[in-house]
């Protein structure tokens, strides 16, 4: 026997075959072409299941369960993506529409939620039952499990902790607050606070990179080199995020938190900072629950993973 998981993101439609070890037996993927009635994107899933159990030599009658990860705000309870705007989707009942297809159940959550189960069935946190996992990219993602299984709270809307506070007053965030965690430990926010260092520091070798060039890595790289003003934004960045997972450890107390996204590849040189601020600053100190904090292992294929386990 065997689960399907469906990756719905912006850029594609990505389908796995997932045996009872959570191990992948065969992948495929379509391209949404997001501007469509959702009822043709919706039979490209189906289309894209049908061939990636073809692909691992299966019929969907040995298949168990099909589970969707899909962007914005999804309802697990009803089964609807009550709305996902880079799809144009609003109340579209998913879940119905690949039962009926497919005559097995068919699970749904928000594509964070899935890719932090996806890395504790399968990934860096597998064996653990508390896990966050925290996206760093354009803004901040997030999923929560909690006994092994997601929480996400009423209609699923919540573990959006990247819209947690972390200043009052601060910095506009995207959902309209000011202050947002977001806001300031996102990869957009380094990159606004590496422009206004180069702004600030015209003697700072960041100067040489454009400011429309600069990215997540810019700040490290000069950093690295010892430039005194890139090591004041990389710091500063840490603080900023480490502030953060510390309220998280404080709220939740998780035996672990994974960092996912680019900034992540700076490894350790991140993590050591991380982990000393959090140390620090946790309710109890060194005496606290401090969790390990880790690099997410699983890239893409945790969508996949999750939605498949749901
Ligand atoms: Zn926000």
């Amino acid at each position: 026997m065997f689960r399907v998981g469906i990756d719905l993101g912006g850029t594609n439609i990505a389908v796995g075959v997932v045996d009872e070890n959570n191990k992948m037996l065969a992948k495929h993927s379509v391209p949404p072409l997001a501007a469509r009635p959702w009822q043709q994107v919706a039979t490209d899933m189906g289309d894209a299941v049908a061939s990636a159990s073809a692909k691992a030599g299966l019929s969907m009658a040995d298949c168990l369960q099909i589970g969707v990860g899909a962007p914005g705000t999804c309802n697990s309870r009803t089964g609807v993506v009550s709305h996902a705007y880079n799809l144009g989707w609003d109340q579209v009942p998913i879940c119905q529409f690949l039962q009926d297809r497919f005559h097995l159940p068919v699970k749904l959550s928000n594509d964070a939620n899935c890719a932090a189960l996806g890395e504790a069935v399968a990934g860096a946190a597998m064996g653990y039952q508390d896990v966050v996992l925290i996206t760093l990219g354009t803004g901040i993602g997030s999923g929560i499990i909690i006994d092994g299984k997601i929480y996400a709270g009423m209609h699923s809307a919540g573990a959006e902790l990247g819209h947690t506070l972390l200043v009052l007053d601060g910095e506009a965030c995207t959902c309209g607050r000011r202050g947002c965690w977001e806001a300031y430990a996102s990869a957009t926010a380094l990159i606004r606070q590496t422009r206004q260092a180069q702004s600030a520091h015209p003697e700072s070798i960041l100067c040489q990179t454009p400011p429309e060039q600069v990215n997540g890595r810019t700040a490290f790289d000069a950093a690295k080199a010892g430039d005194q003003a890139a090591l004041a934004v990389v710091h500063t960045y840490a603080r900023y995020l480490a502030a953060g997972l510390t309220n998280v450890v404080n709220a939740l107390a998780p035996e672990m938190i994974l960092l996912g996204g680019g900034i992540c590849n700076q490894g350790e040189y991140l993590l050591s900072l991380l982990r000393d601020y959090v140390e620090k600053n946790c309710f109890g100190q060194k005496e606290g629950a401090i969790p390990e904090i880790r690099v997410a292992q699983l890239g893409n294929d945790a969508g996949i993973l999750g939605a498949a386990a749901l």
